[in-house]
């Protein structure tokens, strides 16, 4: 009942020509995948030229981050409306790299989320812990703090522009990846969290992605627990066969 979602986050890498020649290749390979949602997150830079390669395909756009206001004078800033405009229907807000290098905090993520589903993008709002986090034992109370904090205020109904993505920071760009069971345990968290925080069907119709060093030979294991409903994928997604490969999960 709940379509699964592979995005592919590109963080800082590919000009807007190495990002075109990407999708280029791409298109192809998942032309074929059907009941998968399936997302790519360029640089900003990128997006309306990407935009335009996407269009009458079945993939989607996301951006990597937004800012809360709709416009004024905040420079450097993106404004949700204005990543709308560009081609999106997605955004990653709250990666742990923004976290950890620029600040963004609970409060932060709260408002950006806020702010892109009222201009009518799908958040896809990040949560995770450090690996000192989960030898103290602490990893329950870090997603309970950061989905409560980024999520906070949001009516049951919003949920449908939600997806979460369970991404513990030891796990990203390490080549570590969270067991099957460590995944699923934290992911069934999330939903019970949502259901007593929010509403029942929030719980059941809500996406939860995992991410960390995600690739084609570890998905499927991920993708056959009950609350794992797709991945997100930073250096897997960079390479059109292996994130093809990854978004065939099921062939
Ligand atoms: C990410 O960037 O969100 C990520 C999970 O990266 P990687 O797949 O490279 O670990």
């Amino acid at each position: 009942m709940r379509t699964p979602v592979i995005a592919g986050n590109w963080k800082l890498f590919k000009t807007i020509g190495e990002a075109i020649g990407l999708v280029k290749d791409l298109k192809p390979l998942v032309a074929g995948t059907k009941g998968v949602e399936i997302i790519v997150a360029p640089v900003f830079t990128a997006l309306g030229r990407v935009a335009d390669e996407l269009a009458g395909s079945n993939i989607l756009l996301a951006a990597q981050d937004c800012y809360w206001e709709e416009e004024g004078a905040f420079t450097g800033e993106v404004a949700p409306g204005m990543l709308k405009d560009a081609g999106c229907s997605h955004v990653i807000i709250g990666h742990s790299e923004r976290r950890q290098y620029f600040g963004e905090t609970d409060v932060t993520v709260n408002k950006k989320v806020k702010a892109a589903i009222n201009a009518g993008l799908t958040a896809i709002v990040c949560v995770g812990e450090t690996l000192a986090e989960r030898e103290a034992d602490k990893t329950f109370a870090i997603i309970e703090t950061q989905l409560w904090g980024g999520l906070e205020g949001l009516a049951p109904e919003a949920f449908s522009k939600v997806v979460v993505a369970y991404e513990p920071v030891w796990a990203i760009g390490t080549g570590k990846t969270a067991s099957d069971t460590q995944a699923q345990e934290v992911h069934a968290f999330i939903r019970s969290l949502i259901a007593r925080c929010f509403s029942q069907e929030s719980a059941a119709g809500l996406r939860i992605l995992y991410g960390g060093s995600v690739k084609p030979d570890n998905i499927k294991e991920l993708m056959a627990q009950p609350d794992i409903d797709g991945a997100l994928v930073g250096g897997a997604s960079l390479n059109s066969a292996s994130f093809a490969a990854i978004t065939n999960f099921a062939g």
